[in-house]
């Protein structure tokens, strides 16, 4: 198995990322099906438990100048949020890091280079994975050990690798787009509560002026249709 995620960036920044191309809906759909039953869920999950509207909002590819802004909206509308940082942008940033868990929002690691797991060996990866989690706050939000890979992309052996180093690999039911659209309205129609299922895990990214824009709009929808956005290891506790 080896499954790439369509979504996800590279870049850093304010400019435009590019987006894998999409799978087909089908296959990504039959793919994800077969991994999800194959396997625990303390190895691969894709969304939450339980039937309350609960929603995990996740930012991948921070730290960012722009983190402290999310951390300002979230708290406005009480919302909790895991982000996904990626190892080599923390370097340098441990104030932004402390901030996040200070706000009671949950950080984990979203590999060192922002390379693809199954593109590196046992070793690398099992590096990759401990270097990013030796710089994160030590009081992360949950002692359970999460981590997202990049581009969604997963193998038998980077799943084995990330459980036997005591990982939950994250990815996510719902992707918001906000690595093909710079248009707020779409991202925030793809969020729409209507549309959302309890326990859903969605993907947004950080260092966007668009997805900033579009998350007081997602943020004050969830709130008026009576969802509680919350962190991944909330999500996934029964
Ligand atoms: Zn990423």
């Amino acid at each position: 198995m080896y499954t790439e995620a369509p979504s996800e960036s590279t870049g850093a920044g304010g400019a435009p990322k590019l987006a894998a191309p999409r799978m087909q809906p089908g296959l990504k759909s039959r793919l994800r099906t077969l991994a999800s039953r194959a396997l625990p869920r303390s190895v691969l999950t894709y969304r939450g438990v339980g039937d309350a509207r609960r929603v995990a909002l996740t930012f991948d590819d921070g730290p960012h100048e722009m983190t402290l802004a999310y951390l300002d909206l979230l708290e406005r509308f009480g919302a909790r949020a895991t982000f996904f940082v990626v190892g080599n942008q923390c370097i340098g940033r441990s104030e932004i890091l402390r901030r996040i868990v200070e706000r009671r929002h949950e950080v984990a690691g979203h590999g060192f280079s922002h390379r693809a797991f199954p593109k590196m060996g046992i070793g690398p990866l099992h590096d990759e994975l401990q270097r990013t989690t030796a710089l994160l706050p030590p009081e992360r939000a949950t002692p359970r050990r999460l981590v997202r890979p990049p581009y969604g992309a997963t193998s038998v052996r980077s799943l084995a690798v990330c459980a036997a180093a005591g990982y939950t690999t994250v990815m996510w039911s719902r992707d918001s787009d906000d690595c093909r659209t710079q248009a707020p309205d779409e991202i925030v129609a793809r969020v729409a509560p209507a549309d959302l299922r309890p326990g859903e895990i969605v993907l947004l990214h950080e260092g966007q002026s668009w997805t900033l824009a579009a998350l007081p709009r997602i943020l004050e929808a969830l709130a008026n249709a009576g969802w509680k956005a919350v962190t991944v290891g909330e999500i996934l506790a029964p």
